[in-house]
C-alpha cells in the first residue's frame, strides 16, 4: 500500500488528497454551483464546487470513517507510548529493583503527587508538545532538579537528552558550559578519545592539546 507521512506519522495514500474527479456542472447562476463529481472509491455525488476546488471536500465521504479509525488508532498509540513513559519515570524514582533507581529514587528524585495520577501526567505532555520521537527531560529547566513536575519538566530529543545526562562531563569554554560530547563534535574532536584523556585526569584543554599533536601533527 502507497502512504504518505505527515506530522511524523504513515497515512495511507490518499490522505489529505482530492479524489475527485469533475463530471458536469448541475447547477449555474447561483452563489454555490454544484457539480457531479466522481470519487476514487467509483461513486458520484453532486457537490458543491467551490468547496471541492478549494479541497474543502476531498472525497465522496468514503473515507470519514477510515479517518476517524486512523485518529483513535494513533490517539491510543500515543496513550500507550506515555503510559511506558510515566511508568518508567515512576519506576526510577520507587522502584529500588530500577537498574536507574541509584541514579534517581536513589539520589532523592520524586515524582510530584499530581504527577502520580497518570491521567494528570498524560494531559500536561498532551498540551505540552509531547510527540514520539521525544523524552522527558527533568534537567533542563533547573540545573540537578530533583522533582518530577510540570514546573521542571520538559521534552526534549534524543540526543538533547545525552548531552544533559548527570554523569556527562561538562566543559567551560568561552563562558559557555558544553556538554563534552557537543563540545568535541563542535571542534571535530574524537569524543571517546578525550573523554579517556579527561577521566584519566587530564583537563579539557591538554587532552584536546594532545589529541590534535598525537593524530594531526604527528610525524
Ligand atoms: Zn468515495
Amino acid at each position: 500500500m502507497e502512504t504518505v507521512k505527515y506530522k511524523g506519522y504513515t497515512y495511507p495514500a490518499w490522505f489529505g488528497k482530492n479524489i475527485l474527479t469533475f463530471i458536469k456542472q448541475t447547477t449555474f447562476k447561483c452563489k454555490h454551483p454544484k457539480a457531479i463529481f466522481l470519487c476514487e472509491c467509483g461513486v458520484q455525488k453532486e457537490l458543491d464546487m467551490y468547496s471541492v476546488r478549494n479541497s474543502v471536500i476531498k472525497n465522496c465521504g468514503c473515507k470519514r470513517s477510515e479517518i476517524s479509525r486512523i485518529k483513535a488508532t494513533r490517539y491510543s498509540h500515543n496513550i500507550k507510548k506515555l503510559n511506558s513513559c510515566h511508568r518508567g519515570m515512576m519506576s526510577r524514582c520507587y522502584n529500588e529493583k530500577n537498574v536507574e533507581y541509584k541514579n534517581y529514587g536513589g539520589r532523592g528524585v520524586t515524582v510530584c503527587g499530581e504527577w502520580h495520577n497518570y491521567q494528570n501526567f498524560l494531559n500536561w505532555a498532551l498540551n505540552n508538545g509531547w510527540n514520539e520521537a521525544l523524552q522527558l527531560d527533568k534537567d533542563k529547566i533547573v540545573k540537578d532538579n530533583k522533582i518530577y513536575s510540570p514546573e521542571t519538566c520538559c521534552f526534549i530529543t534524543a540526543r538533547e537528552n545525552t548531552n544533559h545526562r548527570r554523569n556527562t562531563v561538562e566543559i567551560f569554554n568561552d563562558g559557555k558550559r558544553y556538554a563534552l560530547k557537543e563540545l568535541c563534535e563542535l571542534e571535530d574532536l574524537n569524543y571517546n578519545i578525550i573523554q579517556k584523556k579527561i577521566k584519566a585526569g587530564v583537563s579539557f584543554y591538554v587532552a584536546k592539546y594532545q589529541y590534535l599533536t598525537k593524530t594531526k601533527y604527528a610525524t
